[in-house]
């Protein structure tokens, strides 16, 4: 089994590693730091985006699908801290400690 077999995900084929990925992130629901816990926002209720975005089909970085939430950072993904769009803003949560790749 290769990890860039297709496999089906939120009604889509996507490489088999990016799927378990992304998969995996639908269980951590929360963000936590030192002063508390945040829901994370699922694709379509981001206030920066229009919701029209989400409607129109997967997202175009991470290929969540509405409803779901972003792989982690994903340019899309909404802080919801600061509710800034994550991938400008400086809050660093437990286990995702920022850095540079
Ligand atoms: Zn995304
Ligand atoms: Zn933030």
């Amino acid at each position: 089994m290769s990890d860039m077999e297709l496999v089906p995900l939120f009604g889509q084929m996507i490489r088999r590693d990016w799927a378990d990925a992304l998969t995996e992130t639908q269980l951590e629901t929360h963000y936590r730091d030192a002063e508390g816990q945040y829901r994370r926002i699922p694709f379509g209720e981001e206030n920066f985006l229009n919701p029209r975005i989400a409607e129109a089909g997967p997202c175009r970085h991470c290929r969540t699908i509405k409803g779901k939430l972003h792989f982690h950072a994903c340019d899309y993904e909404q802080c919801p801290k600061c509710n800034t769009q994550q991938m400008g803003c400086d809050c660093e949560f437990i286990g995702h400690e920022w850095r540079e790749e």
